[in-house]
């Protein structure tokens, strides 16, 4: 796109994430507005959002109800000190959230960020297992592929290799295991393979030593690895062999919650409820920024038997601000009223059916779709790990279509008002960028 002398000039004196910026400078993109399923650029060019912002916007941009609730609710009060008070949204926020969650994790502690959420899950498990007898469990095994934040400990949670090698030595005490995918050449049943993985968690709880493992950290569906999407009975069996070892089972839903699965949180959709889950993204649409973690009965009421007379030594100046709970009930509420927590499943069928039929197109190699989220895995250019799948991105840019690249991967996780003629359109997009060789 054009930019005046001036952009270019800023755009030398800042970064993009996890992008190198002289390509993105050669070609940047520099967004004006977004409206529903589009973005326009400051050339007034338009852009379909085929990834929800980045997972976040399940309504689309821009709902009139979404400002207007943090509209009003700036108008009264802009802050709440959250050491010596809570807003009254913020209470109400907690109530609306525990209407959809999974099992008995209603008790809601809410943040700025899925990088502070993960932060605040570790220090929750650690805290847990310290009141309840068990002080040397401080380990959380995590897998690789996994994306937990940019936050040292979330950071050392991840397991994104070149996202986290310029920034060595991570923190002590988190331990690796591979997700599914990485077997899937060694067995022809998927299910099978599943089950290995999910067994290999058991193996290294035992070698860690039992005694030194707090949690198992896990996104329901992977993103960064490239949409990886266990079994509902890896969950089942990663479950009962926490429950066995007396870990805690975590789940980050930051991209899963709020209807991207089909269901309220993945949890739900896989059958199995987890100690602790991790909230963002979709929590206020995008719109501002907000995290959150459910916590359990059991580490809730722990907490609140604790000895030293004050329950949580963790806090930040904006956690759970005012604005954020605001945008999050008026966002609950518009998934709850606009049937979105469970569009992902209506509009299943045929999305599983668009994205099947990229099979077989050129240099594809696998089709992983769940919900409303797929993931194109790409054969490599030999030596250019990454460079096809960024020729895709870049088609369907030129297209006037926003996907998301990683390695050689492209994802869509599109906003849940999505129809069934956007999703042709989207579809057709990807074939024509898929055959443009
Ligand atoms: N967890 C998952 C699964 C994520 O995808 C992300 C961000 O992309 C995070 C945690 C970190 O969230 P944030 O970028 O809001 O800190």
């Amino acid at each position: 796109m054009n930019t005046t002398p001036r952009q270019q000039e800023l755009l030398k004196r800042t970064y993009v994430d996890f992008q190198p910026m002289a390509d993105f400078a050669r070609d940047p993109l520099i967004l004006e507005r977004a409206q529903g399923l589009y973005y326009w650029d400051v050339a007034g060019k338009r852009y379909f959002d085929a990834i929800g912002g980045i997972f976040v916007a399940v309504l689309g941009h821009g709902h009139p109800r979404l400002l207007a609730a943090m509209r009003q609710q700036m108008e009264k009060m802009t802050f709440a000190p959250p050491l010596h008070a809570i807003a009254d949204v913020t209470l109400e926020f907690i109530g609306r959230v525990g209407e959809v969650t999974p099992g008995n994790l209603k008790y809601v502690k809410g943040f700025s960020g899925g990088s502070e959420s993960t932060e605040a899950a570790m220090k929750f498990a650690r805290q847990y297992f310290r009141q309840t007898g068990h002080p040397g469990k401080y380990k959380f095994i995590s897998r690789y592929h996994g994306y937990h934040g940019g936050t040292a400990g979330a950071m050392a949670a991840s397991g994104t290799g070149p996202r986290k090698s310029k920034f060595e030595p991570q923190m002590a005490g988190f331990v690796k295991v591979f997700p599914p995918t990485h077997y899937r050449d060694q067995f022809s049943d998927w299910d099978e393979c599943n089950r290995f993985a999910a067994r290999t968690v058991e193996d290294v709880i035992i070698n860690e030593d039992p005694e030194t493992v707090a949690g198992v950290m896990v996104e329901p569906v992977g993103n960064t690895g490239g949409i990886i999407t266990p079994t509902a009975e890896y969950f089942r069996i990663l479950r009962e062999v926490c429950d066995r070892y007396n870990v805690m089972l975590i789940f980050d839903e930051v991209i899963t919650g709020f209807g991207r699965t089909g269901a309220p949180f993945a949890a739900q959709e896989f059958g199995v409820t987890p100690d602790m889950i991790t909230l963002a993204k979709g929590l206020t649409n995008g719109c501002v920024p907000m995290g959150a973690v459910l916590v359990s009965k059991a580490v809730y009421e722990t907490f609140m038997q604790g000895p030293d007379g004050i329950e949580l030594f963790h806090g930040y100046t904006y956690s759970a601000h005012p604005a954020a709970c605001a945008a999050g009930l008026a966002t609950l509420a518009l998934y709850q009223n606009e049937g979105l927590l469970t569009r992902a499943k209506t509009l299943g069928g045929e999305w599983q059916e668009a994205a099947h039929a990229l099979r077989g197109l050129p240099h594809v190699i696998d089709v992983r779709n769940y919900g409303l989220i797929l993931g194109l895995e790409l054969e490599p250019l030999a030596g250019k790990p990454g460079a096809r799948a960024f020729e895709v991105f870049r088609r369907c840019f030129e297209r006037g279509v926003l996907v998301r690249q990683t390695s050689d991967v492209i994802a869509l996780s599109p906003p849940l008002i999505i129809d069934s003629g956007q999703i042709a359109q989207l579809f057709d997009t990807l074939r024509a960028a898929l055959r443009a060789d």
